[in-house]
C-alpha cells in the first residue's frame, strides 16, 4: 500500500442502481475520470454522470504517485513545434501552470486536507555532466542556482547547482483523489466501485451481467489500457521514510516543501511530506513483454533498495532512520511521449501522461469535458486534442529497445559521474526513447 493511503481512511460511496440511462459514463476512478466528471458537472449540474471503477477510487496511479502537481509536459517543445504554432505550445504551458493553482483553489474551497503546498521544484545537479545539461535547459520562469544558493534551499550531498521553478505543488495524492470523489458525490455524480467495465462487440459497456446505456462514454484508465502497441505501462517505484525529527530540517532545508529530483537520466523524484517524511521515487523496473501489466513489478525489492541507497547518498543522515513504506505503479508512455484526449462524438479516451499526470490529468479532463459538451474553448486547441500517437514497434523489437533504453539510462548516469560531461550514450539513445 502506498504511504498516502496509510495516512487517510477510504470512504464508502453510496451509488444506487447502475443500470439506468446516463448522459456520460466514465470508466476509471482516478484523476482523469474524476476531473472529467468534475468539469462536466461544473458546466452542467443537471448531467447524469456515472464513474465506474473496477477497484476502489484512486487505487491506480492517482493514489500512489510522487505527489508532484507540476506544470511538466512529457514531450519537448521542439517536437511540438513541428506540428503546432508557438502560441499553442505557449498556451499549453500557461494552462498547465494555471491548472496547479486551480487544483489548489478547489482543494481549499472543498476543504480537502491534501497537504497542498506550492513550494516550487528543484532539479539538482550532482556532477558536471548533470550541471552542463541543466545550464542548457533553463526555461522562462525558472532560475539557475549555484552551489551555495542550492544548498540554502536543500542540503543534498554532492549538489553543485540546480534549477528552481515556482510551478509545482507537493500534495498527498490519495487525499486529493478521495476528496475529489466525495465532492463529486455531493454534487450528484454516481460513483461505482468494484465494477469492472468492458465493451461488447457493438461497443456497449458491460459491467458484470448488466449493459450500461450512456450518450457519451469516456475511457479514463491510463496505464491499465495494456497489451497494446498504443502505449506501454512503465513501472515507477517509491519508498518513504518514517517521520523525521523537525530539527533535521534545520540542516536539510526543504523549508517550503519544494519537490526535488536529481538531474539523472533514470528518472527520480521526491517530496518532503507534511508530516516530515521523505517520499522518494525512481524508475528502472523492467518493461514486460507485450506491454503487459504485472503486480509483481510494483514491489521489486532490488529497485526499492536502489532508491533507498540513492536517498542515503543524497542525505547521509537517513542512515539513522527507517524506511517504512515501499510501493509502485505504472505510467502510460506513448511512442512519441505525447498525451492524448480523443473523442469521436460518442466515445472518448484520455491518457499517455508518462509520469506527469497529476496536473495534466486535470487539464486533459477539462478538455475532454469540453469535447463531450461540444464547446470550443482554448483547451480544445491544445496539442493533445484528437492526437494520433504512432504505434510502438512489434515484439521482440519493443522489448529489446525499451529494456535497453532503461539499462542504458543507468549506464549514462554512471558515464556522467565519471566523465563530468553530458552522456554520449544518451545521445545515441534518443531515437529509441523518442525523447
Ligand atoms: C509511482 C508513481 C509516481 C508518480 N508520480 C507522479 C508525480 O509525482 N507527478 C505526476 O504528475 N504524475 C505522477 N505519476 C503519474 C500519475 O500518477 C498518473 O499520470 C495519473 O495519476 C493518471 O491518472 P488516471 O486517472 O489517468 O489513471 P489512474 O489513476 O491509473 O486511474 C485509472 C483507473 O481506471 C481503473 N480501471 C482500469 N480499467 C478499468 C475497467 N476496465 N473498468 C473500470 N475501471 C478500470 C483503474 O482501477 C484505475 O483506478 C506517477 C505515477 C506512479 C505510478
Amino acid at each position: 500500500m502506498s504511504l498516502w493511503w496509510s495516512l487517510i481512511d477510504h470512504p464508502e460511496f453510496a451509488s444506487g442502481p447502475l443500470d439506468q440511462e446516463w448522459d456520460v459514463a466514465i470508466i476509471g476512478g482516478g484523476f482523469s475520470g474524476l476531473w472529467c466528471a468534475h468539469h462536466l458537472i461544473t458546466n452542467d449540474p443537471n448531467l447524469k454522470i456515472a464513474v465506474i471503477e473496477q477497484s476502489t477510487i484512486g487505487s491506480g496511479a492517482s493514489g500512489r504517485n510522487g505527489g508532484w502537481a507540476s506544470a511538466l509536459y512529457p514531450i519537448d517543445d521542439e517536437k511540438m513545434l513541428l506540428h503546432f504554432s508557438p502560441e499553442i505550445v505557449a498556451s499549453l504551458h500557461a494552462q498547465l501552470r494555471e491548472s496547479i493553482d486551480e487544483i489548489g483553489a478547489f482543494a481549499a474551497a472543498e476543504k480537502i486536507d491534501c497537504d497542498f503546498q506550492k513550494g516550487g521544484s528543484l532539479l539538482i545537479a550532482r556532477n558536471e555532466g548533470q550541471l552542463s545539461r541543466l545550464r542548457s535547459s533553463v526555461e522562462e520562469g525558472s532560475i539557475l542556482l549555484d552551489e551555495n544558493q542550492t544548498r540554502a534551499r536543500i542540503n543534498m550531498s554532492g549538489a553543485i547547482g540546480s534549477i528552481f521553478t515556482p510551478d509545482c505543488a507537493a500534495i498527498n495524492p490519495a487525499a486529493l483523489v478521495t476528496g475529489l470523489a466525495l465532492s463529486l458525490e455531493r454534487r450528484g455524480v454516481s460513483i461505482f466501485e468494484n465494477s469492472h467495465a468492458s465493451f461488447s462487440a457493438d461497443k456497449e459497456i458491460i459491467v458484470g451481467d448488466r449493459t450500461i446505456k450512456a450518450h457519451a462514454v469516456v475511457r479514463a484508465v491510463e496505464a491499465y489500457h495494456a497489451n497494446t502497441r498504443e502505449q506501454l505501462p512503465i513501472y515507477s517505484l517509491m519508498v518513504a521514510t518514517q517521520p523525521l525529527p523537525e530539527h533535521l530540517f534545520e540542516d536539510l532545508g526543504i523549508h517550503n516543501r519544494e519537490t526535488f529530483a536529481e538531474n539523472a537520466h533514470l528518472v527520480t523524484y521526491a517530496q518532503r511530506t507534511a508530516d516530515n517524511r521523505l517520499a522518494i521515487g525512481g524508475r528502472g523496473a523492467p518493461y514486460i513483454w507485450g506491454s503487459r501489466r504485472r503486480e509483481s513489478n510494483e514491489t521489486l525489492t532490488g529497485i526499492h533498495e536502489h532508491i533507498r541507497v540513492m536517498a542515503r547518498q543524497w542525505f547521509p543522515v537517513l542512515r539513522d532512520y527507517q524506511f517504512t513504506h515501499a510501493w509502485g505503479g505504472a505510467v502510460a508512455v506513448t511512442r512519441d511521449w505525447a498525451a492524448y484526449v480523443r473523442f469521436d462524438g460518442k466515445y472518448g479516451e484520455l491518457g499517455g501522461y508518462a509520469g506527469d499526470g497529476v496536473t495534466l490529468a486535470y487539464l486533459a479532463a477539462a478538455a475532454m469535458a469540453d469535447l463531450v459538451m461540444k464547446r470550443e474553448t482554448r483547451r480544445t486547441k491544445l496539442p493533445f486534442i484528437n492526437w494520433k500517437n504512432p504505434l510502438w514497434e512489434k515484439e521482440p523489437l519493443r522489448w529489446l529497445g525499451v529494456n535497453a533504453a532503461i539499462k542504458l539510462s543507468e549506464a549514462s548516469d554512471t558515464e556522467e559521474r565519471f566523465t563530468g560531461r553530458p552522456s554520449f550514450l544518451m545521445k545515441m539513445l534518443a531515437p529509441i526513447t523518442g525523447q
